[in-house]
C-alpha cells in the first residue's frame, strides 16, 4: 500500500537510506515509525505499543525513558555543551567516566580512550595494537584473529573483524591481515560424538595451528565477544576461553574482549569477561555504557599496552588518533549518571533475579515446540533457533525467511523482535524488565510462534 503523501512513511521512503535494510524491499514496505518510549515499550505512530525484546539494538538497558539521564544531559548542555580532549584538554565528565570505568574493570586496566560507537572502539583497538607493536619494535606482529560469526562493527577494520558474509560481500572486505577462527557453537559445530570438552580443546588446537601456520611473530591479537551477539547469541561452552587464552599467552598474542553487548550486566555479571573467565589486555564497550541515550564508547587498555602507546607517542610527539567527539561531555555526563543508576539499582542483582525467569521460561515453554532446535542464553540474553528437522538440526531453506516472518507476525502481537543469522530469534530486553514483563513477552512470543506454525502448514 502506498503511504499517504507527506506522511512520515512517504518522506522516509523518499529520503532515507536505512542501515541493515533491503533498500529495494523498503521502497515497497516502508518504515515502522516509532514515536515515543516508556519503560520496556516503544510506541508507533498509530499508538500501538511494542515490548522491545532486544532493547533496540541490545543497548537501551534502562529502557526508553529515564528522567535522571535527561536531566544529566540538560545540565551538561547548559554548563559545557562541547569540549574536546585533543592536546591534553579535558573536562570533568570524561575524567569521572574514565575513573569509574577503571574502578569497575574486570581486570586491572590503566587508561580509557573514548569513541562514539562500538565500531569506532574496535577500529581504535586495532590501530592501538598495530601502533603498540611498532612502538615496542615488533613491526611484523600485526595480524589479527577474530571468529566466524563474531560481530565487531561495520567500519573498515571492525567490519573486517566481523565474521559474517553480508558485512564483507560487495564491500571488498576483509582487509589484509585479518583471519577468522572457528565458532564455539557446540550445537552446530561439534563433530559427531565429540564432548563439549573435546570440542573446546579442538577449537583451541585449531587456533594454535592457525597461529603457528601464520608465524606467531606475525600474529598480534585475538578479538572475541564473551557471547557472540549479532552472529546468533552463541554461548561458548564451559572452559572455552580458558583454553583459548592459554594459546594466546603461549604466543604472546594480545586478547581483546568486545564487551559492546555483554558489558554492564547483560550476562548476569558486570562484564561478560567475568562470566566467562576472560582476562583481556584491551576491552571495548559501548551501548549500555550510556544506556544508549547518547552515543559513546570506550577502549580500556592495560598498563603494558599503555606503556607501548605512550612510548610511541613520545617518539612522534603525539598519539595521532582521536575523534572530534572523543569523550564528548554530554554523552560522558549521561554515561556517568547511567553507571550511578546501575550501582544504585543493583543492576547485576536484578539480572540475576529476572534473567532466570527468561531463561527458564524460554526453555520450559518452547523446547518441545516442533520448530525449535536450540534455546540458548545466559542472564538477560538469549535466542531461540528454528530448525526444519530437530534430529539433523538443519535450518530452514533461506527462501522460507523463517526469522523475518516471525518478526513480522510478532509485531501484530505487540513485540519488536530481531531475527539472527541461522534462523534464530534474539531476546535481549532492557535490563530493567520485570518478571511480569518477561512473562508477558514470552506469552506474546508463544502466540506469534503458534501463528507461524499455522502459516507453515
Ligand atoms: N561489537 C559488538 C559486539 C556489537 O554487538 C556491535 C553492534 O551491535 C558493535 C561492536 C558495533 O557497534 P556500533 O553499532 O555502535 O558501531
Amino acid at each position: 500500500m502506498t503511504p499517504p503523501r507527506n506522511s512520515n512513511a512517504a518522506r522516509d521512503i523518499a529520503n532515507v537510506l536505512h542501515p541493515y535494510t533491503d533498500a529495494r524491499a523498503h521502497q515497497k514496505n516502508g518504515p515502522l515509525v516509532i514515536t515515543r518510549g516508556e519503560g520496556v515499550r516503544v510506541f508507533d505512530e498509530q499508538g500501538n505499543a511494542y515490548i522491545e525484546t532486544v532493547a533496540g539494538l541490545w543497548c537501551a538497558s534502562l529502557g526508553f525513558d529515564n528522567e535522571r539521564l535527561v536531566q544529566a544531559a540538560l545540565k551538561q548542555m547548559r554548563q559545557l555543551p562541547f569540549y574536546h580532549a585533543f592536546t591534553g584538554r579535558s573536562h570533568e565528565p570524561a575524567i569521572d567516566l574514565a575513573e569509574m570505568l577503571i574502578e569497575r574493570a574486570p581486570v586491572p586496566m590503566s587508561k580509557v580512550f573514548f569513541c562514539n560507537s562500538g565500531s569506532e572502539a574496535n577500529d581504535t583497538a586495532v590501530k592501538m595494537i598495530w601502533y603498540f607493536n611498532n612502538a615496542i619494535g615488533r613491526p611484523e606482529k600485526k595480524k589479527i584473529i577474530a571468529r566466524i560469526k563474531g560481530y565487531h562493527g561495520v567500519t573498515v577494520a571492525s567490519a573486517s573483524l566481523t565474521g559474517l558474509p553480508y558485512n564483507h560481500k560487495l564491500f571488498d572486505l576483509p582487509i589484509q591481515g585479518i583471519l577468522h577462527a572457528g565458532t564455539p557453537h557446540y550445537y552446530h559445530c561439534a563433530l559427531p560424538g565429540e564432548s563439549e570438552d573435546q570440542f573446546t580443546t579442538r577449537l583451541a588446537n585449531e587456533l594454535e595451528e592457525m597461529i603457528v601456520r601464520e608465524g606467531p611473530e606475525t600474529v598480534a591479537a585475538f578479538f572475541a565477544e564473551p557471547i557472540m551477539g549479532a552472529g546468533g547469541v552463541i554461548v561458548p561452552p564451559a572452559g572455552y576461553f580458558e583454553k583459548i587464552q592459554a594459546v594466546l599467552r603461549r604466543h604472546d598474542v594480545l586478547f581483546v574482549a568486545d564487551e559492546v553487548i555483554c558489558g554492564f550486566g547483560r550476562t548476569g555479571s558486570y562484564w561478560g569477561s567475568q562470566t566467562f573467565n576472560m582476562q583481556p589486555d584491551i576491552l571495548t564497550c559501548a551501548k549500555a555504557l550510556s544506556s544508549s541515550f547518547l552515543p559513546i564508547s570506550a577502549v580500556m587498555v592495560n598498563d603494558r599496552v599503555f606503556q607501548g602507546l605512550a612510548d610511541g607517542s613520545a617518539g612522534l610527539g603525539t598519539f595521532g588518533h582521536g575523534y572530534t567527539y572523543s569523550g564528548h561531555p554530554v554523552p560522558a555526563a549521561v554515561a556517568v549518571e547511567t553507571l550511578k543508576i546501575y550501582d544504585e539499582m543493583d543492576l547485576v542483582g536484578h539480572v540475576r533475579k529476572v534473567g532466570p525467569v527468561m531463561q527458564e521460561g524460554l526453555r520450559r515453554r518452547f523446547s518441545d515446540h516442533p520448530l525449535v532446535g536450540e534455546i540458548r542464553g545466559v542472564g538477560m540474553i538469549g535466542a531461540v533457533e528454528f530448525v526444519s528437522n530437530k534430529e539433523t538440526r538443519a535450518n530452514f531453506d533461506p527462501a522460507v525467511k523463517i526469522g523475518p516472518r516471525l518478526v513480522k507476525i510478532a509485531e501484530g502481537h505487540g513485540l519488536i523482535m530481531r531475527a539472527l543469522p541461522g534462523d534464530g530469534i534474539a531476546f535481549s530486553p532492557p535490563l530493567i524488565i520485570t518478571a511480569e514483563e518477561v512473562n508477558d513477552m514470552l506469552d506474546r512470543f508463544g502466540r506469534a510462534l503458534d501463528d507461524l506454525t499455522v502459516q507453515l502448514r
